[in-house]
């Protein structure tokens, strides 16, 4: 894993936003970011492989079951990144306000190329969900309902 992205995007002198380095450790703690950028969307991360792997979701993590949003998979963010919130200034990457919409811990029940399904323990999201990888970046997001596992 690696942070060369999220690294070279930013000017760690001008954005609040923690520099961070890919951890050893795996809390398997999960956040969702509430992200007032040019465009409104909710940043969806898990802390997988040292890393967030993370996806900006535009209508945000769906709450009922059978309901599919787009989740758009973005570059790695560090673990530091999960207690972020504050203002992203202008004329900086991501410039806007980013608040935090829920956090908690997760379960990995599977992890495939192409799927990541995870029993979510936050204060809004409760239950199983599914990322479902349908073209490069782009996954699906959806809840469903616990499977015997
Ligand atoms: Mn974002």
């Amino acid at each position: 894993m690696s942070l060369a992205i999220y690294h070279k995007r930013r000017k760690f002198t001008k954005t609040p936003e923690p520099k961070g380095l890919v951890a050893s450790k795996n809390k398997k703690r999960f956040v969702v970011q509430e992200h007032h950028a040019s465009h409104l969307h909710w940043d969806f991360r898990l802390e997988l492989e040292g890393v967030l792997k993370s996806w900006a979701v535009p209508k945000g993590v769906p709450t009922k079951e059978g309901v599919k949003h787009l989740a758009v998979q973005v570059e790695d963010h560090p673990v530091e990144y999960i207690n972020f919130h504050g203002i992203i200034p202008k004329g900086q990457y991501g410039a806007g306000k980013v608040l935090i919409w829920d956090k908690g811990t997760f379960k990995l029940l599977e992890q495939t190329p192409k799927s990541i399904k995870v029993l979510l323990r936050g204060k809004k999201l409760k239950g199983v969900f599914v990322l479902f990888k349908f073209q490069p970046q782009n996954w699906f997001l959806f809840k469903t309902s616990l499977t015997a596992r």
